[in-house]
């Protein structure tokens, strides 16, 4: 291992405590909620990202194909040092490692490394013991998981190379997780996990990845996910039921399914492909036009938990899923303002919260949105999602 000089910040490793990372709460809509975390809007300043380069062409193609000389192709390559924390199914570097090294990484199909421009403070490089104690700064891990082949989408992808990317994405999640608990004796952590595709949906680098970010302070979570956790109790409390489920109901058969709150949800309608484990439709109340919505058929809550046979066939589904949205947004008039670009987002429970919470994955595509829908969980479509799903199981048979 060859340590090499870390630029303050790289890697999520510091020098000084003053060049940490740190978040504020919006005090006009934060609380402290049932799980003793601070539930708002964070907002976290990370100075050091600001310097990051941004590796997109700028011709404005339907799809972009970049070229193959990105920064993660150059770690793939040995060009570029990295924190190498999973390679396929092997274990490499602890999530608290300060070991980089240059490696020809060919033989592989995804790996994951520590994110270089992490938003939180991962080690502080003088003095490792000291981390725990800075209570309001931003602590944790942020990991980028990466095809070694380079592709600019997951719809160009082979369902295989997907696999290996969720498979080796499990593997690094799961050793930062106990990693993360033993080193802040801690039970509760936040985790994000999700896809930036193409430079409108946040992408710095074109070759696809995926990224998570576990958080070990208590900067909890925000409204959204305050949502996501708190509604599975509600459901319970309303149905008189400890066992239901809403996602578990939808996710059986075609038949009708009327949710808690009395609308019913169209599931057949909406359904846009399946296999053995996965369930893909389009959003019943949709966040932008198109918007897809993935439900694992099997209750679990978090995705370290998916088992081998529904990573296989997670891989698929979000293969499908990807080109259905793109043969979508293709046939869209331009005044949806519906960009190919798109964020996938992994829906899960707090690690240490056990809410009930049925896993959900999201897909949503960049579209232009006015005060309103900033100014609110709010949104006016134009299309229903039942046409738009009709529209992408037309489309997808002549994809298969
Ligand atoms: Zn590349
Ligand atoms: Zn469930």
């Amino acid at each position: 291992m060859v340590n090499y000089l870390v630029e303050e910040g790289h890697w999520g490793i510091y020098k000084n405590i003053e060049n940490m990372p740190l978040e504020r709460f919006d005090s006009f809509r934060t609380i402290i909620n049932e799980f003793s975390t601070k539930v708002g809007h964070i907002t976290q300043f990370s100075p050091v990202r600001g310097k990051r380069p941004f590796e997109h062409n700028n011709d404005k193609e339907e799809i972009i194909h970049s070229p193959r000389d990105d920064s993660f192709c150059k770690v793939v390559e040995g060009k570029l040092p990295a924190v190498i924390i999973s390679k396929d199914t092997s274990k490499e570097e602890d999530a608290l490692s300060i070991n980089s090294s240059k490696a020809i990484l060919s033989e592989f199909n995804a790996i994951s490394i520590v994110n270089l421009f992490t938003p939180m403070a991962r080690v502080l490089y003088d003095n490792v013991q000291q981390i725990t104690s800075v209570r309001d700064k931003s602590v944790g891990v942020g990991l980028v998981h990466l095809l070694v082949n380079h592709y600019d989408t997951l719809s160009e992808v082979p369902i295989s190379e997907v696999e290996q990317l969720l498979l080796t994405t499990r593997l690094a999640q799961k050793n930062s997780i106990s990693e993360l608990k033993a080193k802040y004796d801690t039970d509760k952590l936040t985790i994000l996990h999700f896809f930036n595709i193409g430079e409108e949906a946040g992408a710095s680098i074109c070759h696809l990845h995926s990224q998570t970010y576990i958080y070990a302070n208590e900067i909890g979570h925000g409204w959204t996910s305050l949502g996501f956790l708190s509604v599975p109790g509600f459901h319970k409390k309303l149905k008189n039921n400890l066992n239901y489920c809403l996602a578990c109901e939808l996710s059986k058969a075609d038949k009708k399914v009327i949710d808690p709150i009395g609308q019913d949800l169209l599931v057949k309608e909406r359904k846009v492909f399946e296999n053995g484990e996965w369930l893909v439709v389009t959003a019943f109340s949709p966040e932008r036009d198109g918007q897809l919505r993935i439900f694992p058929k099997r209750h679990v809550s978090q995705f370290i938990y998916l088992d081998d046979k529904q990573i296989t066939d997670l891989a698929e589904a979000l293969v499908y899923a990807n080109k259905a949205l793109d043969n979508f947004i293709k046939g869209t008039s331009p005044s949806m303002h519906l960009l190919q670009d798109r964020n996938i987002l992994f829906r899960q429970d707090n690690i240490g919260y056990d809410s009930g919470m049925h896993m959900i994955i999201d897909i949503i595509p960049i579209q232009r949105i006015g005060g309103a829908e900033i100014m609110e969980t709010y949104r006016i479509a134009t299309m229903f999602p039942e046409d738009v799903a009709e529209i992408m199981r037309e489309s997808l048979k002549e994809t298969k």
